[in-house]
């Protein structure tokens, strides 16, 4: 199911010192060749990255506008992103949705506008511990993932990530069966409503607490076909390890 892809979501981290370093520390790593790698720094470092980092692996945007640019302060249009070598976009980031309040519908809109404009996707779901514990897991995933198949005309250029929130930044990571088993229900769902090319075809990564530690047995399974890695893609060793993980 596709080349292994693993995405380093620094979130709103780094200093341009810090950051110089992390890059130095990626370049100076041997990375296995069969497996797709993407960081993805605070949007006002992407220059700096995508200057320095060997082109070995792409960069991505935590977050764009939600169409083109014009009368939005604050906000940075695909256009932007993509004019300063920005290859990916992170959508539908649990942060993004229950911290500052972006819905599905929205998070569809964003997307099928970054791919409008030739940003490749991550885009992400997951659900919440009480509605894991309410049995609504499903409930929550399949709703997220139907505002992207109302919204995307093509998922050539799209990673689902599933990111339980119960497992991000927490050190909980979902176990290796929890896992496989909504990664292999998001595939199911997806050959039903798109097609059984796209589903068998299509990336589905895993992230929350994601760690050299823990990485290979996740990627054992089936389903599982790469990862989303937020703390421990701050540390170059640490994310080789993880990027090294799925062959
Ligand atoms: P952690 O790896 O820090 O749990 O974060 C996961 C995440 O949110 C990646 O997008």
């Amino acid at each position: 199911t596709g080349k292994f892809f693993v995405g380093g979501n620094w979130k709103c981290n780094g200093t341009q010192e810090s950051i110089a370093k992390l890059v130095s520390d990626l370049n100076a790593t041997t990375l296995e060749d069969d497996v797709d790698i993407v960081v993805a720094p605070p949007a006002i470092y992407i220059q700096q990255v995508v200057k320095s980092l060997a082109p070995r692996i792409q960069v991505s945007a935590q977050n764009a506008w939600v169409g083109g640019g014009g009368a939005f302060t604050g906000e940075v249009s695909a256009e932007q992103l993509k004019d300063i070598g920005t290859k990916w976009l992170i959508t539908g980031h649990s942060e993004r949705r229950h911290i500052l309040g972006e819905k599905s519908d929205f998070i569809g809109k964003k997307s099928a506008y970054a791919l409008s404009k030739n940003l490749n996707v991550i885009a992400c779901v997951g659900e919440k511990l009480e509605e894991r514990e309410s049995n609504h897991t499903f409930d929550v995933i399949f709703e997220q993932l139907q505002a992207f198949v109302d919204e995307l005309p093509s998922w050539s250029n799209v990673v689902v990530a599933y990111e339980p929130v119960w497992a991000i930044g927490t050190g909980k990571v979902a176990t290796p069966q929890q896992a496989q088993e909504v990664h292999s229900a998001i595939r199911k769902w997806l050959g039903e409503k798109l097609s059984t090319e796209v589903a068998a075809q299509i990336r589905i990564i895993y992230g929350g607490s994601v760690t050299g530690a823990n990485s290979s047995e996740l990627a054992k399974q089936e389903d599982i076909d790469g990862f989303l890695v937020g703390g421990a893609s701050l540390k170059g060793p640490e994310f080789a390890t993880i990027v090294n993980s799925g062959t």
